[in-house]
């Protein structure tokens, strides 16, 4: 890979600063007692609240407490541990808590808009995406799934405890096996319906339970394109908050040929060369064909294979 190539450095999220505190931890510090050395993330319906740097330097989502005065009542205020020795909480509000935040000392940003922009440094987008998925996990477990009964933030918020059974629920990661498919000199691209126009894409699917990953790559491949596929090995992965999954990206190594698209999963799927993916990649394909941007893990796994960054990646595992 040359030096100019963005790489692992450019996926969104998948660098935090954040020591969590985690649920081993037990109980966490309040926010009301953690002084001014505290900072807040607050979620104002599905956008960050973003500072803006006075000098024109790099903005930040992580508020003093005063600033978080004016955003109204705040629902599951959580402890997410410490970035460079300060207590770091997260907190929702209303989306129109948005308005006591006006530009252009303050934006609201969703986290998709955050991280194509590089809106805040790298390290703090991924301690957002920790603030995102555990707010929405908050939001939609506030009964115990077991009994029914009301369930409280325990360990600072990296669970919930039912106070009838005693049961305790842990926050969800939901993982997706992204797969970059080959053969030969070839790989296997395929475009979603909601995609945007001309874009292609590496294949992807949840993760079943009782599914090792390596067979969820199978599973979806074929389900998706009718290919069969062998080894698989690991490569990278990537939180990817909307609203918990875990991206784990894989290569594959493809055992047919022939395709049969899946009209329920895909609009399209093809073989494309090394030249064709370096093209859209560069965005000088000749039919205008695109490829997702350098914050994503698929174009880390495209980039890569046209970079011949994954050409020992090859499990015996088939
Ligand atoms: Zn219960």
């Amino acid at each position: 890979m040359t030096s100019s190539s963005p790489g692992r450095e450019a996926l969104a999220y998948a660098a935090s600063r954040l020591v969590r505190h985690s649920a081993e931890l037990g109980p966490a510090p309040s926010l009301a007692a953690a002084g001014p050395e505290a900072r807040l993330v607050l979620m104002a319906g599905e956008a960050m609240i973003v500072r803006a740097a006075p000098d024109g330097g790099t903005a930040t989502a992580l508020l003093v407490p005063d600033e978080a005065g004016s955003a109204g009542e705040r629902a599951h205020e959580i402890f997410l541990g410490r970035a460079e020795g300060r207590p770091v909480f997260a907190a929702a509000v209303a989306a129109e808590a948005a308005e006591a935040f006006p530009a252009p000392a303050y934006r609201a940003l969703d986290l998709r808009a955050l991280a194509a922009e590089g809106a805040v440094e790298r390290e703090e987008q991924g301690l957002l995406a920790t603030a995102k998925s555990l707010l929405a996990w908050h939001a939609r477990n506030g009964f115990c799934a077991n009994c029914g009964h009301p369930t409280v933030i325990g360990a600072g918020g990296f669970r919930r405890e039912c106070g009838s059974c005693g049961l305790h629920h842990f926050p969800r990661t939901d993982p997706v096996a992204i797969m970059l498919v080959r053969r030969g000199e070839s790989c296997l691209l395929g475009r979603g319906r909601h995609f945007k126009p001309g874009m292609y894409s590496c294949l992807a699917g949840f993760i079943e339970p009782g599914e090792t990953v390596e067979d969820a790559v199978r599973r979806e491949t074929r389900e998706e394109t009718g290919i069969a596929v062998g080894a698989v090995a690991y490569h990278a992965s990537q939180p990817w908050p909307f609203p918990a999954s875990l991206m784990i990206g894989c290569v594959a190594d493809a055992l047919s040929e022939a395709i049969r698209t899946d009209p329920d999963e895909l609009e399209d799927a093809r073989w494309f060369t090394r030249a064709e993916v370096a093209a859209m990649i560069a965005g000088a394909h000749a039919e205008g064909l695109t490829v997702p941007p350098a914050t994503a893990i698929a174009h880390l796994l495209m980039r890569g294979w046209v970079e011949g960054a994954l050409d020992s990646a090859a499990a015996p595992n088939a």
